[in-house]
């Protein structure tokens, strides 16, 4: 039998059950006949209405001066319509200083040109290899892609890892492994001895002089490894190749993701001009005209420029906006005072700034029982994923804290709604930057053309896009606000690195053919 001994009960009326000669007794009998496996002890209550009320008052004098303290710390994160219009002229002049000769090498928005200057016509056609490096895997696929009645485009790909020690040693490792893993996927495809034109998806910086020709201008997403920076990637990987002598390729381009992207949804939708990256990084491209960017010669025509819009703020043009937790990622980070845009927005480190808030707050006694486990100590531990799974509407609080419980932190129903409202202010933050930038970029075409009104789609790809419940409406949103001017539509990229690759190699080939 059950018995347990239940806290003492307080009978808030005094004059009942002090007064009447039997009260007390009959409800001590009837209540040991209704629960006869608890033991109710009973005891009177001293000023029961006074001395509750005020201790009640205490209890929410305390609550509401944490809530107040949860409100203060949060509160930079929620930007206001003016400073949302501010990022975008910033981002704005940044643009035009990125694409000004002379001043594009030191400038935070690179504006990178990559010589892709035509979009897909729909008539490629071919049997392409594709690499996509620059996140979280590496990739090598075959991709077909047909045209005419069976138009269509398949793709058969193997993933490998990048192991840290591989993505931070030397160069020559680096992409020794990678060949490594394209032998053995032409292995498994039984084509080692067919010679496939290549598009290499190369998802950083690269100042480009030619489609297949690149120099890596500085890594980013915890890739770091030595004798990279400043060597064309396209040299590197043929080096690789020889040094490995069992196979030879044919490598006709170099992309980046955000190219890939675009390209992959404009096959698709002619309207599309712009790619965004929302993923490990944060990163745009679009068709820029050529007069405008100096660097290239020629005023006929457009090319897609990889803007590079992640190193924006790197010049401090965020300061005003930047919080401490943001000083606190952007410190523990590989690339310290880069990429602050990227660090701000971007899913390798939004569940970063969460864990540095969560640690703020626990070491001032909001969250957590004051506790900061050695799990919260940990760079990392808190992944974007788990934003997208805290922010899910369908989720109770329940789930939230048996989230937070795998995480190692034990936590009570307030504190999982004060860690739900974190995620909240950061996803939501970061979706609203990424929006303002995209409305510089579409009111800048929309200039560029001399129009009152402009339609265009933005291809996109990443899986903080994809997954995060909120962070795609919040985005659009944004730029609906930001660029009045411009009806902007959104398509999901089916896999823009390999596809998007293979479209750039086809478009590329068939020049070089002079189809
Ligand atoms: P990449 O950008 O590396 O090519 P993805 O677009 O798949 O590849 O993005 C991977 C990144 O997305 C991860 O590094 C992680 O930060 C983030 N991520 C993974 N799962 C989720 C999720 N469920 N919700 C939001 N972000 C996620
Ligand atoms: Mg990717």
């Amino acid at each position: 039998m059950l018995t347990e001994v239940i806290p003492p009960l307080t009978v808030r009326s005094p004059a009942a059950h002090t007064d009447h000669p039997r009260y007390a007794k009959r409800l001590h009998k009837v209540v040991r006949r209704l629960v006869p496996e608890c033991h109710v002890r009973f005891v009177l209550s001293e000023s029961g209405s006074s001395k509750g009320a005020a201790m009640v008052t205490a209890v929410a004098g305390r609550l509401h001066s944490q809530r107040l303290q949860v409100c203060h710390t949060l509160a930079p994160f929620s930007l206001s319509p003016g400073q949302l219009q501010q990022v975008r002229d910033r981002m704005r002049v940044d643009l035009e200083r990125g694409l000004r000769k002379g001043t594009h090498t030191g400038t935070p928005v690179k504006m990178l040109p990559s010589f892709v200057c035509t979009l897909p016509s729909g008539n490629e056609w071919g049997k392409y290899l594709a690499l996509d490096l620059g996140g979280t895997n590496f990739r090598v696929m075959v991709v077909k892609i047909r045209s005419g009645l069976r138009r269509s485009v398949r793709i058969y790909n193997k993933i490998y890892a990048i192991p840290l020690e591989i993505m931070q040693g030397t160069g020559e490792e680096l992409f020794d492994h990678i060949v490594q893993c394209i032998a053995d996927f032409l292995d498994y495809m039984g084509m080692k001895n067919t010679r496939l034109p290549l598009g290499f998806t190369f998802s950083f910086p690269c100042r480009q002089t030619g489609i297949d020709k690149g120099a890596l201008v500085s890594w980013t997403k915890g890739f770091k490894a030595t004798d990279c920076e400043g060597h064309d990637v396209v040299d590197m990987l043929r080096e690789a190749i020889k040094r490995k002598n069992e196979f030879d390729l044919d490598i006709v381009a170099v992309v980046n993701d955000t190219v890939g992207t675009m390209m992959t949804c404009a096959y698709e939708d002619p309207k599309c001009e712009i790619g965004l990256i929302a993923g490990t990084g944060s990163n745009v491209c679009y068709m820029e005209e050529m007069r405008n960017i100096k660097c290239m010669e020629g005023n006929e025509g457009r090319m897609c420029v990889n803007t590079e819009w992640g190193g924006f703020g790197d010049d401090g043009a965020l300061e005003d906006i930047c919080t401490k937790f943001d000083q606190e990622v952007d410190e523990g980070s590989l690339n310290m005072g880069k990429q602050r845009f990227e660090k701000m927005t971007s899913g390798m480190y939004l569940g970063e700034i969460v864990r540095q808030i969560l640690i703020d707050l626990t070491s001032r006694g909001l969250l957590f029982r004051g506790r900061i486990t050695e799990r919260l100590k940990t760079p990392g531990i808190f992944e974007t994923r788990f934003l997208s799974q805290i922010e899910s509407d369908r989720l109770a609080l329940l789930q939230v804290r048996a989230i937070l419980q795998q995480l190692g932190l034990d936590s009570t129903c307030d504190d999982s709604i004060i860690v739900k409202e974190v995620c909240g202010v950061v996803s939501r933050r970061a979706a609203q930057l990424c929006g303002a930038g995209l409305a510089a970029i579409v009111d800048k075409i929309r200039e560029n053309r001399g129009l009152d009104h402009l339609d265009i789609t933005v291809g996109v790809d990443g899986t903080l896009y994809k997954l995060h419940p909120h962070f795609s409406t919040i985005l659009k949103e944004t730029v609906k606000a930001l660029a009045p001017l411009c009806d902007v539509t959104f398509i999901l990229s089916e896999d823009g690195s390999g596809k998007g690759a293979a479209l750039i190699t086809a478009v590329a080939c068939s020049l070089c053919r002079g189809v």
